[in-house]
Protein backbone atom coordinates (compact mmCIF):
# COMPACT_ATOMS: atom_id res chain seq x y z
CA UNK A 1 0.00 0.00 0.00
CA UNK A 2 1.09 3.33 -1.51
CA UNK A 3 2.18 5.61 1.84
CA UNK A 4 0.09 9.51 1.54
CA UNK A 5 0.59 12.74 3.20
CA UNK A 6 -1.96 11.13 5.85
CA UNK A 7 0.14 8.38 6.80
CA UNK A 8 2.95 7.23 9.36
CA UNK A 9 4.25 4.45 11.00
CA UNK A 10 2.34 4.25 14.27
CA UNK A 11 -1.23 5.87 15.09
CA UNK A 12 -2.29 5.39 18.64
CA UNK A 13 -5.97 5.82 19.74
CA UNK A 14 -5.48 7.90 23.16
CA UNK A 15 -2.57 9.73 25.19
CA UNK A 16 -3.06 7.52 28.30
CA UNK A 17 -0.10 6.40 29.96
CA UNK A 18 -0.02 3.37 28.21
CA UNK A 19 -0.44 4.63 24.56
CA UNK A 20 1.57 7.87 25.45
CA UNK A 21 4.35 5.67 26.58
CA UNK A 22 4.53 3.44 23.61
CA UNK A 23 4.60 6.14 21.05
CA UNK A 24 6.97 8.72 23.49
CA UNK A 25 9.34 5.32 22.88
CA UNK A 26 8.64 4.02 18.87
CA UNK A 27 8.90 7.61 18.29
CA UNK A 28 12.21 7.81 20.28
CA UNK A 29 13.10 4.96 18.49
CA UNK A 30 13.04 6.44 15.23
CA UNK A 31 9.42 5.78 14.03
CA UNK A 32 7.80 8.27 13.46
CA UNK A 33 4.29 8.41 15.75
CA UNK A 34 0.73 10.31 15.73
CA UNK A 35 -1.17 10.10 18.88
CA UNK A 36 -5.23 11.02 18.69
CA UNK A 37 -6.61 12.46 22.02
CA UNK A 38 -10.03 12.46 22.06
CA UNK A 39 -9.72 15.72 25.15
CA UNK A 40 -8.35 19.06 25.15
CA UNK A 41 -5.40 17.06 27.92
CA UNK A 42 -3.47 14.10 28.00
CA UNK A 43 -3.05 11.84 30.49
CA UNK A 44 -7.22 10.48 30.89
CA UNK A 45 -7.43 9.01 34.49
CA UNK A 46 -3.52 9.87 35.19
CA UNK A 47 -4.45 14.09 34.28
CA UNK A 48 -5.00 16.87 36.12
CA UNK A 49 -7.96 19.71 36.04
CA UNK A 50 -7.54 23.52 37.08
CA UNK A 51 -10.21 25.09 39.28
CA UNK A 52 -10.49 28.28 41.12
CA UNK A 53 -6.81 27.89 41.67
CA UNK A 54 -6.42 24.15 42.64
CA UNK A 55 -4.63 21.57 40.28
CA UNK A 56 -6.85 18.51 41.07
CA UNK A 57 -5.44 14.87 39.95
CA UNK A 58 -8.22 13.45 37.87
CA UNK A 59 -7.68 9.77 39.51
CA UNK A 60 -4.17 8.46 40.35
CA UNK A 61 -2.09 10.14 42.77
CA UNK A 62 -0.46 6.97 44.26
CA UNK A 63 2.87 6.70 42.15
CA UNK A 64 5.45 3.80 41.99
CA UNK A 65 8.13 3.49 39.34
CA UNK A 66 10.04 6.42 40.79
CA UNK A 67 12.92 4.41 42.57
CA UNK A 68 16.42 5.93 42.26
CA UNK A 69 17.81 2.53 42.62
CA UNK A 70 19.53 1.26 39.32
CA UNK A 71 18.77 -2.48 39.96
CA UNK A 72 14.93 -2.12 39.75
CA UNK A 73 14.93 -3.55 36.29
CA UNK A 74 10.74 -3.56 35.25
CA UNK A 75 9.61 -1.68 38.33
CA UNK A 76 11.54 2.09 38.40
CA UNK A 77 9.71 2.23 34.68
CA UNK A 78 9.59 6.07 35.15
CA UNK A 79 12.64 6.79 35.94
CA UNK A 80 14.41 5.06 33.15
CA UNK A 81 11.56 6.03 30.65
CA UNK A 82 12.27 9.85 31.32
CA UNK A 83 16.33 8.80 31.32
CA UNK A 84 15.65 7.64 27.73
CA UNK A 85 13.79 10.95 27.05
CA UNK A 86 15.82 12.99 28.32
CA UNK A 87 12.87 15.11 30.28
CA UNK A 88 12.47 15.63 34.01
CA UNK A 89 9.53 14.89 35.98
CA UNK A 90 10.24 16.02 40.02
CA UNK A 91 9.05 14.13 42.50
CA UNK A 92 8.37 13.94 46.36
CA UNK A 93 8.81 11.13 48.28
CA UNK A 94 5.91 9.74 49.96
CA UNK A 95 6.28 8.12 53.36
CA UNK A 96 2.96 6.24 53.47
CA UNK A 97 1.63 4.55 50.63
CA UNK A 98 -1.40 4.08 52.04
CA UNK A 99 -3.02 4.59 56.12
CA UNK A 100 -5.86 2.46 56.70
CA UNK A 101 -8.22 2.99 59.18
CA UNK A 102 -10.56 -0.35 59.31
CA UNK A 103 -13.62 -1.55 61.57
CA UNK A 104 -12.47 -2.13 65.92
CA UNK A 105 -9.82 0.61 65.42
CA UNK A 106 -7.78 -1.08 63.55
CA UNK A 107 -5.65 1.46 61.71
CA UNK A 108 -1.85 0.89 60.09
CA UNK A 109 -0.48 3.32 57.60
CA UNK A 110 1.76 1.15 54.91
CA UNK A 111 5.18 2.92 55.66
CA UNK A 112 8.05 3.05 53.24
CA UNK A 113 10.12 1.65 55.84
CA UNK A 114 9.18 -2.14 55.65
CA UNK A 115 10.29 -2.91 59.23
CA UNK A 116 8.12 -0.05 60.90
CA UNK A 117 5.41 -1.37 59.11
CA UNK A 118 5.70 -4.89 59.88
CA UNK A 119 6.23 -4.12 63.37
CA UNK A 120 2.54 -2.19 63.36
CA UNK A 121 1.24 -5.51 62.34
CA UNK A 122 3.00 -7.90 64.57
CA UNK A 123 2.10 -5.72 67.57
CA UNK A 124 -1.62 -5.83 66.62
CA UNK A 125 -1.14 -9.55 66.03
CA UNK A 126 1.23 -10.85 67.91
CA UNK A 127 0.51 -14.63 67.19
CA UNK A 128 0.97 -13.96 63.85
CA UNK A 129 4.33 -12.17 63.70
CA UNK A 130 6.08 -15.32 62.01
CA UNK A 131 2.96 -15.66 59.53
CA UNK A 132 3.05 -12.03 58.93
CA UNK A 133 7.12 -12.35 57.85
CA UNK A 134 6.60 -15.13 55.74
CA UNK A 135 3.75 -13.51 53.89
CA UNK A 136 5.69 -10.05 53.10
CA UNK A 137 8.73 -12.27 52.45
CA UNK A 138 7.05 -14.18 49.75
CA UNK A 139 5.98 -10.57 48.21
CA UNK A 140 9.90 -9.61 48.18
CA UNK A 141 10.78 -12.46 46.53
CA UNK A 142 8.30 -11.58 43.41
CA UNK A 143 9.83 -8.22 44.05
CA UNK A 144 13.66 -9.32 43.69
CA UNK A 145 12.38 -11.60 40.48
CA UNK A 146 10.91 -8.51 38.90
CA UNK A 147 13.41 -6.13 39.81
CA UNK A 148 16.20 -7.94 37.92
CA UNK A 149 14.67 -8.62 34.67
CA UNK A 150 14.04 -5.88 31.96
CA UNK A 151 11.04 -4.87 30.84
CA UNK A 152 9.63 -6.52 27.72
CA UNK A 153 7.38 -8.13 26.15
CA UNK A 154 5.85 -11.78 26.56
CA UNK A 155 4.97 -12.24 22.74
CA UNK A 156 8.26 -11.68 22.10
CA UNK A 157 9.97 -14.73 21.60
CA UNK A 158 13.48 -13.23 21.72
CA UNK A 159 13.06 -11.13 24.61
CA UNK A 160 11.58 -14.36 26.16
CA UNK A 161 15.02 -16.62 25.74
CA UNK A 162 17.21 -13.70 25.84
CA UNK A 163 15.50 -12.88 29.88
CA UNK A 164 15.19 -16.51 30.13
CA UNK A 165 18.74 -17.35 29.16
CA UNK A 166 20.40 -14.90 31.49
CA UNK A 167 18.35 -15.73 34.56
CA UNK A 168 16.97 -18.95 33.90
CA UNK A 169 16.25 -19.95 38.19
CA UNK A 170 14.64 -16.57 38.41
CA UNK A 171 12.91 -16.74 35.12
CA UNK A 172 10.94 -20.14 36.37
CA UNK A 173 10.29 -18.99 40.15
CA UNK A 174 7.90 -16.22 38.06
CA UNK A 175 6.51 -18.82 35.95
CA UNK A 176 5.34 -20.73 38.63
CA UNK A 177 4.43 -17.74 40.93
CA UNK A 178 2.56 -16.54 38.36
CA UNK A 179 -0.08 -19.35 39.21
CA UNK A 180 -0.34 -18.22 42.87
CA UNK A 181 -3.08 -15.74 44.09
CA UNK A 182 -2.20 -13.44 47.04
CA UNK A 183 -5.04 -14.25 49.27
CA UNK A 184 -4.40 -18.69 48.64
CA UNK A 185 -0.32 -17.56 49.69
CA UNK A 186 -1.26 -15.72 52.96
CA UNK A 187 -3.74 -18.58 54.21
CA UNK A 188 -0.69 -20.96 53.98
CA UNK A 189 0.87 -18.18 56.77
CA UNK A 190 -1.95 -16.68 58.28
CA UNK A 191 -5.30 -17.87 60.38
CA UNK A 192 -6.21 -14.76 61.98
CA UNK A 193 -9.93 -13.62 60.40
CA UNK A 194 -9.44 -9.65 60.47
CA UNK A 195 -5.14 -10.23 59.69
CA UNK A 196 -6.92 -12.01 56.43
CA UNK A 197 -9.33 -8.92 55.89
CA UNK A 198 -6.42 -6.66 56.28
CA UNK A 199 -4.87 -8.61 53.45
CA UNK A 200 -7.78 -8.11 51.36
CA UNK A 201 -8.00 -4.31 51.53
CA UNK A 202 -4.32 -4.65 51.15
CA UNK A 203 -5.22 -6.31 47.38
CA UNK A 204 -8.48 -4.47 46.94
CA UNK A 205 -7.07 -0.42 47.44
CA UNK A 206 -5.73 -0.95 43.96
CA UNK A 207 -6.78 -4.01 42.10
CA UNK A 208 -10.97 -3.34 43.29
CA UNK A 209 -10.88 -7.12 44.19
CA UNK A 210 -10.37 -9.45 47.28
CA UNK A 211 -6.95 -11.14 47.95
CA UNK A 212 -7.89 -14.29 46.83
CA UNK A 213 -8.32 -12.98 43.26
CA UNK A 214 -5.37 -11.09 43.35
CA UNK A 215 -2.81 -12.52 41.22
CA UNK A 216 0.79 -12.95 43.72
CA UNK A 217 2.81 -11.69 41.07
CA UNK A 218 0.82 -8.25 41.31
CA UNK A 219 0.87 -7.92 44.64
CA UNK A 220 4.82 -8.89 44.75
CA UNK A 221 5.07 -5.69 42.72
CA UNK A 222 2.84 -2.66 44.54
CA UNK A 223 3.20 -3.77 48.22
CA UNK A 224 6.60 -4.89 47.95
CA UNK A 225 8.25 -2.01 45.96
CA UNK A 226 6.42 0.46 48.17
CA UNK A 227 9.29 -0.15 50.28
CA UNK A 228 11.95 0.01 47.60
CA UNK A 229 11.23 2.07 44.85
CA UNK A 230 9.02 4.17 47.37
CA UNK A 231 5.75 6.20 46.46
CA UNK A 232 6.75 9.48 44.72
CA UNK A 233 4.62 12.51 44.23
CA UNK A 234 5.13 14.13 40.82
CA UNK A 235 5.47 18.38 41.59
CA UNK A 236 2.63 19.71 39.94
CA UNK A 237 0.17 16.40 40.53
CA UNK A 238 -0.58 13.92 38.01
CA UNK A 239 -0.46 15.23 35.13
CA UNK A 240 2.96 16.06 34.89
CA UNK A 241 3.66 12.06 33.99
CA UNK A 242 2.06 12.51 31.07
CA UNK A 243 2.93 16.03 30.03
CA UNK A 244 6.74 14.69 30.27
CA UNK A 245 5.95 11.68 27.77
CA UNK A 246 4.16 14.36 25.70
CA UNK A 247 7.41 16.50 25.60
CA UNK A 248 9.74 13.22 25.43
CA UNK A 249 7.19 12.83 21.87
CA UNK A 250 7.17 16.17 20.10
CA UNK A 251 11.42 16.28 21.39
CA UNK A 252 11.80 13.59 18.90
CA UNK A 253 9.19 14.35 16.21
CA UNK A 254 6.17 13.15 17.16
CA UNK A 255 3.07 14.66 17.10
CA UNK A 256 -0.33 14.64 19.54
CA UNK A 257 -3.54 15.79 18.12
CA UNK A 258 -6.06 17.01 20.63
CA UNK A 259 -9.87 17.25 19.99
CA UNK A 260 -9.48 14.41 17.84
CA UNK A 261 -11.44 11.53 18.80
CA UNK A 262 -11.04 8.26 17.01
CA UNK A 263 -14.67 6.89 15.86
CA UNK A 264 -13.20 4.06 13.87
CA UNK A 265 -10.57 1.42 13.06
CA UNK A 266 -9.64 1.20 9.07
CA UNK A 267 -9.75 -2.92 9.24
CA UNK A 268 -9.25 -4.51 5.53
CA UNK A 269 -9.40 -7.87 5.38
CA UNK A 270 -8.59 -8.53 9.35
CA UNK A 271 -5.20 -6.05 8.72
CA UNK A 272 -5.71 -2.47 10.54
CA UNK A 273 -4.58 0.24 8.13
CA UNK A 274 -5.19 3.45 10.16
CA UNK A 275 -8.46 5.27 11.86
CA UNK A 276 -11.16 7.26 11.03
CA UNK A 277 -11.63 10.61 13.06
CA UNK A 278 -15.06 12.31 14.23
CA UNK A 279 -14.24 14.91 11.38
CA UNK A 280 -14.34 12.10 8.80
CA UNK A 281 -10.77 12.25 7.83
CA UNK A 282 -8.84 8.64 7.65
CA UNK A 283 -5.11 8.45 8.56
CA UNK A 284 -3.41 5.34 7.82
CA UNK A 285 -0.14 4.18 9.34
CA UNK A 286 1.65 0.91 9.55
CA UNK A 287 0.40 -0.07 12.72
CA UNK A 288 -2.46 1.32 14.82
CA UNK A 289 -2.27 1.25 19.06
CA UNK A 290 -5.36 1.43 21.15
CA UNK A 291 -4.93 2.97 24.31
CA UNK A 292 -8.71 2.25 24.37
CA UNK A 293 -10.71 -0.54 26.69
CA UNK A 294 -11.17 -3.48 24.90
CA UNK A 295 -14.87 -2.74 24.99
CA UNK A 296 -14.67 0.23 23.56
CA UNK A 297 -11.59 -1.03 21.03
CA UNK A 298 -13.79 -4.18 19.61
CA UNK A 299 -17.10 -3.35 20.36
CA UNK A 300 -17.14 0.80 19.33
CA UNK A 301 -14.13 1.16 17.42
CA UNK A 302 -13.99 -2.25 15.21
CA UNK A 303 -16.96 -2.19 13.53
CA UNK A 304 -16.76 -6.13 12.61
CA UNK A 305 -18.94 -7.78 14.79
CA UNK A 306 -16.59 -11.15 14.66
CA UNK A 307 -14.29 -9.24 16.61
CA UNK A 308 -16.54 -8.34 19.44
CA UNK A 309 -15.98 -8.77 23.26
CA UNK A 310 -18.59 -10.36 24.88
CA UNK A 311 -19.94 -9.45 28.32
CA UNK A 312 -18.80 -12.82 29.84
CA UNK A 313 -15.06 -12.58 28.63
CA UNK A 314 -14.13 -10.65 32.17
CA UNK A 315 -15.30 -9.22 35.12
CA UNK A 316 -16.52 -5.43 34.30
CA UNK A 317 -15.02 -3.67 37.46
CA UNK A 318 -16.98 -0.45 38.48
CA UNK A 319 -16.56 3.23 38.16
CA UNK A 320 -16.08 5.60 40.72
CA UNK A 321 -17.93 8.49 42.35
CA UNK A 322 -15.63 11.52 43.35
CA UNK A 323 -15.17 14.41 45.06
CA UNK A 324 -12.84 17.06 44.80
CA UNK A 325 -12.41 19.21 47.30
CA UNK A 326 -11.17 22.35 48.06
CA UNK A 327 -10.85 22.63 51.60
CA UNK A 328 -9.85 25.28 54.71
CA UNK A 329 -5.90 24.03 55.54
CA UNK A 330 -6.59 24.30 59.21
CA UNK A 331 -8.66 21.10 59.35
CA UNK A 332 -6.15 18.80 58.27
CA UNK A 333 -3.42 18.26 61.53
CA UNK A 334 0.35 18.07 61.22
CA UNK A 335 2.11 14.64 60.82
CA UNK A 336 -1.67 13.65 58.33
CA UNK A 337 -0.52 11.08 56.09
CA UNK A 338 -1.78 12.09 52.30
CA UNK A 339 -3.33 8.50 51.28
CA UNK A 340 -6.16 6.85 53.59
CA UNK A 341 -8.29 4.39 52.97
CA UNK A 342 -11.05 4.07 55.05
CA UNK A 343 -13.38 0.93 55.71
CA UNK A 344 -16.41 1.02 58.26
CA UNK A 345 -17.75 -2.76 57.98
CA UNK A 346 -15.82 -5.84 56.55
CA UNK A 347 -19.27 -7.42 55.15
CA UNK A 348 -19.65 -4.43 52.62
CA UNK A 349 -15.92 -3.14 51.98
CA UNK A 350 -15.86 -4.73 48.49
CA UNK A 351 -19.65 -3.79 48.14
CA UNK A 352 -20.47 -0.11 45.62
CA UNK A 353 -19.45 2.79 48.00
CA UNK A 354 -18.09 0.19 50.36
CA UNK A 355 -14.57 1.55 50.84
CA UNK A 356 -13.49 4.93 50.59
CA UNK A 357 -10.38 6.05 49.09
CA UNK A 358 -8.69 9.46 50.07
CA UNK A 359 -5.70 11.87 48.99
CA UNK A 360 -4.87 14.79 50.27
CA UNK A 361 -1.44 15.93 47.64
CA UNK A 362 -0.98 19.30 48.93
CA UNK A 363 -0.20 17.77 52.17
CA UNK A 364 3.14 16.93 49.71
CA UNK A 365 2.93 19.81 47.10
CA UNK A 366 1.19 22.38 48.53
CA UNK A 367 1.76 24.72 44.84
CA UNK A 368 -1.86 22.71 44.09
CA UNK A 369 -3.78 25.19 45.79
CA UNK A 370 -4.32 28.26 46.67
CA UNK A 371 -2.46 29.37 49.94
CA UNK A 372 -4.17 28.56 53.22
CA UNK A 373 -6.18 25.66 51.70
CA UNK A 374 -5.85 21.79 50.77
CA UNK A 375 -6.97 19.14 48.17
CA UNK A 376 -8.78 16.70 49.55
CA UNK A 377 -9.38 14.42 46.74
CA UNK A 378 -12.43 11.15 47.85
CA UNK A 379 -13.81 8.68 45.63
CA UNK A 380 -15.76 5.51 46.01
CA UNK A 381 -16.53 2.80 43.68
CA UNK A 382 -19.70 3.41 41.62
CA UNK A 383 -21.68 2.14 38.54
CA UNK A 384 -23.03 4.17 35.84
CA UNK A 385 -26.63 2.43 36.31
CA UNK A 386 -27.57 4.03 39.41
CA UNK A 387 -27.34 7.76 37.42
CA UNK A 388 -28.56 6.86 34.12
CA UNK A 389 -31.89 7.57 34.94
CA UNK A 390 -30.66 11.11 35.65
CA UNK A 391 -30.79 13.93 32.71
CA UNK A 392 -27.47 16.01 32.46
CA UNK A 393 -27.87 19.22 34.24
CA UNK A 394 -31.02 18.34 35.69
CA UNK A 395 -32.00 19.74 39.51
CA UNK A 396 -32.71 15.92 39.88
CA UNK A 397 -29.24 14.89 39.23
CA UNK A 398 -27.50 17.65 40.97
CA UNK A 399 -29.55 16.60 44.06
CA UNK A 400 -28.64 13.29 43.74
CA UNK A 401 -25.39 13.81 43.13
CA UNK A 402 -25.32 16.22 46.75
CA UNK A 403 -26.88 13.78 48.95
CA UNK A 404 -24.12 11.23 47.49
CA UNK A 405 -21.45 13.34 48.46
CA UNK A 406 -22.55 14.40 51.65
CA UNK A 407 -22.89 10.89 52.70
CA UNK A 408 -19.69 10.23 51.47
CA UNK A 409 -18.32 13.54 53.49
CA UNK A 410 -19.77 12.42 56.38
CA UNK A 411 -18.22 8.88 56.79
CA UNK A 412 -14.97 11.00 55.71
CA UNK A 413 -15.44 13.07 59.38
CA UNK A 414 -13.87 9.98 61.04
CA UNK A 415 -10.09 10.56 60.15
CA UNK A 416 -10.77 14.37 59.56
CA UNK A 417 -13.40 16.06 62.16
CA UNK A 418 -14.50 18.73 60.84
CA UNK A 419 -14.44 18.39 57.24
CA UNK A 420 -18.14 19.18 55.81
CA UNK A 421 -17.78 22.68 57.20
CA UNK A 422 -13.89 22.81 55.92
CA UNK A 423 -15.61 22.68 52.05
CA UNK A 424 -14.99 26.04 50.53
CA UNK A 425 -14.93 24.23 47.01
CA UNK A 426 -17.00 20.59 45.59
CA UNK A 427 -16.30 19.04 42.60
CA UNK A 428 -18.67 16.02 41.95
CA UNK A 429 -18.07 13.46 39.49
CA UNK A 430 -20.68 10.63 38.82
CA UNK A 431 -19.71 7.21 36.52
CA UNK A 432 -21.35 9.20 33.90
CA UNK A 433 -18.32 11.98 34.04
CA UNK A 434 -16.22 9.36 34.22
CA UNK A 435 -17.83 7.75 30.77
CA UNK A 436 -17.78 10.52 29.21
CA UNK A 437 -14.10 12.20 30.15
CA UNK A 438 -12.31 9.60 29.92
CA UNK A 439 -13.69 7.72 27.01
CA UNK A 440 -14.33 4.75 28.97
CA UNK A 441 -17.05 2.07 28.61
CA UNK A 442 -19.49 2.69 31.75
CA UNK A 443 -16.92 4.96 32.94
CA UNK A 444 -14.95 1.04 34.57
CA UNK A 445 -11.69 1.08 35.81
CA UNK A 446 -11.07 -1.91 33.38
CA UNK A 447 -11.52 -5.75 32.57
CA UNK A 448 -10.67 -8.06 35.40
CA UNK A 449 -9.45 -11.74 35.78
CA UNK A 450 -11.98 -13.99 37.16
CA UNK A 451 -11.16 -15.68 40.22
CA UNK A 452 -8.42 -18.25 39.91
CA UNK A 453 -7.39 -17.04 35.95
CA UNK A 454 -3.51 -16.54 36.18
CA UNK A 455 -1.85 -13.19 35.38
CA UNK A 456 -0.59 -14.38 32.22
CA UNK A 457 -4.53 -14.66 30.76
CA UNK A 458 -4.70 -10.81 30.49
CA UNK A 459 -4.54 -10.29 27.18
CA UNK A 460 -1.13 -9.01 25.89
CA UNK A 461 -0.50 -6.02 23.54
CA UNK A 462 -1.23 -8.29 20.02
CA UNK A 463 -5.06 -8.62 18.70
CA UNK A 464 -6.80 -10.49 16.51
CA UNK A 465 -6.42 -8.18 13.85
CA UNK A 466 -3.33 -8.19 12.51
CA UNK A 467 -0.84 -4.56 13.15
CA UNK A 468 -3.78 -3.54 15.71
CA UNK A 469 -2.33 -3.84 19.29
CA UNK A 470 -3.16 -2.18 22.94
CA UNK A 471 -1.63 -1.01 25.41
CA UNK A 472 -3.41 0.08 28.69
CA UNK A 473 -5.00 -0.94 31.68
CA UNK A 474 -7.18 -3.33 29.44
CA UNK A 475 -3.93 -5.24 29.23
CA UNK A 476 -1.45 -6.95 30.85
CA UNK A 477 -0.42 -6.72 33.79
CA UNK A 478 -3.75 -4.31 34.32
CA UNK A 479 -5.29 -1.11 36.35
CA UNK A 480 -2.53 0.99 37.46
CA UNK A 481 -0.35 3.85 36.33
CA UNK A 482 2.92 1.49 36.30
CA UNK A 483 1.21 -1.01 35.24
CA UNK A 484 -0.06 0.89 32.20
CA UNK A 485 3.55 2.03 31.65
CA UNK A 486 5.24 -1.73 31.58
CA UNK A 487 2.63 -2.70 29.10
CA UNK A 488 3.35 0.65 26.65
CA UNK A 489 6.85 -0.67 27.06
CA UNK A 490 6.38 -3.87 26.17
CA UNK A 491 3.78 -2.50 23.59
CA UNK A 492 6.53 -0.57 21.84
CA UNK A 493 8.55 -2.97 22.44
CA UNK A 494 7.51 -5.66 20.12
CA UNK A 495 6.18 -3.44 17.57
CA UNK A 496 9.93 -2.18 17.46
CA UNK A 497 11.44 -5.53 16.65
CA UNK A 498 8.46 -6.04 14.19
CA UNK A 499 8.67 -3.13 12.39
CA UNK A 500 12.96 -4.12 12.50
CA UNK A 501 14.32 -1.78 14.85
CA UNK A 502 14.07 -2.83 18.09
CA UNK A 503 14.20 -1.14 20.97
CA UNK A 504 17.38 -0.36 23.53
CA UNK A 505 17.35 -1.32 26.83
CA UNK A 506 16.22 0.86 29.35
CA UNK A 507 18.92 1.86 31.57
C1 LIG B 1 -10.31 7.40 40.56
C2 LIG B 1 -9.06 6.67 40.14
C3 LIG B 1 -7.99 6.59 41.03
C4 LIG B 1 -6.83 5.93 40.64
N1 LIG B 1 -5.77 5.91 41.50
C5 LIG B 1 -4.61 5.38 41.09
C6 LIG B 1 -3.44 5.54 41.88
O1 LIG B 1 -3.46 6.19 42.94
N2 LIG B 1 -2.28 4.97 41.44
C7 LIG B 1 -2.22 4.31 40.24
O2 LIG B 1 -1.14 3.83 39.87
N3 LIG B 1 -3.32 4.16 39.47
C8 LIG B 1 -4.49 4.71 39.84
N4 LIG B 1 -5.57 4.62 39.03
C9 LIG B 1 -5.50 3.81 37.80
C10 LIG B 1 -4.75 4.49 36.68
O3 LIG B 1 -5.02 5.87 36.67
C11 LIG B 1 -5.17 3.88 35.35
O4 LIG B 1 -5.10 2.45 35.41
C12 LIG B 1 -4.29 4.34 34.20
O5 LIG B 1 -4.02 5.72 34.25
C13 LIG B 1 -5.01 4.00 32.89
O6 LIG B 1 -4.17 4.32 31.81
P1 LIG B 1 -4.50 3.87 30.35
O7 LIG B 1 -3.23 3.94 29.58
O8 LIG B 1 -5.23 2.58 30.34
O9 LIG B 1 -5.44 5.01 29.73
P2 LIG B 1 -6.64 5.93 30.21
O10 LIG B 1 -6.27 6.65 31.43
O11 LIG B 1 -7.93 5.19 30.13
O12 LIG B 1 -6.63 7.01 29.04
C14 LIG B 1 -7.09 6.70 27.75
C15 LIG B 1 -7.06 7.98 26.93
O13 LIG B 1 -7.50 7.68 25.62
C16 LIG B 1 -8.44 8.64 25.20
N5 LIG B 1 -9.32 7.99 24.25
C17 LIG B 1 -10.07 6.88 24.47
N6 LIG B 1 -10.76 6.56 23.37
C18 LIG B 1 -10.41 7.46 22.43
C19 LIG B 1 -10.79 7.65 21.07
N7 LIG B 1 -11.69 6.85 20.47
N8 LIG B 1 -10.25 8.68 20.38
C20 LIG B 1 -9.33 9.51 20.97
N9 LIG B 1 -8.97 9.38 22.26
C21 LIG B 1 -9.50 8.37 22.98
C22 LIG B 1 -9.15 9.07 26.45
O14 LIG B 1 -9.73 10.37 26.29
C23 LIG B 1 -7.99 9.06 27.46
O15 LIG B 1 -7.31 10.30 27.45
C24 LIG B 1 -6.74 5.32 39.37
C25 LIG B 1 -7.81 5.41 38.47
C26 LIG B 1 -8.95 6.09 38.85
C27 LIG B 1 -10.07 6.20 37.85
Amino acid sequence: MAFTSNSTDVIVIGSGIGGLTAAALLQERGFATLVFEKNRYSGGSCSSFQRDGYCFDVGASVFYGFGKNGTSGTLNLHTRIFRKLGVEVRTIPDPVQIHYHMPHGFSVPACYDRHTFLAALAARFPHEAEGIKKFYRELDEVYDILSSMPAGSLEDVSHLLSVGGANPLKALALAMKSFRSMGKTARKYISDEELLHFIDIEAYSWAVQDAVATPLVNAGICLADRHFGGINYPVGGSGTIPAALCRGIEKFGGSIRYQSEVTGILVDNGVARGVRLADGTEHYAKVVISNATVWDTFNRLVADSRYRVDADRFLQAPSWFQLFLGVDAAVIPPGFDVHHVLVDDWKSYNQLGGTIYFSAPTILDPSLAPPGKHIVHVFVTDEVEQWAQYERGSSAYRNAKEATAAGIISRTERILPGLSTAVELKIIATPLTHERYLNRFQGSYGPLLKPGQNILQKPQNTTLIKNLFAAGDSTFPGQGVIAVTYSGVSCASYIARKLGKPLEELL
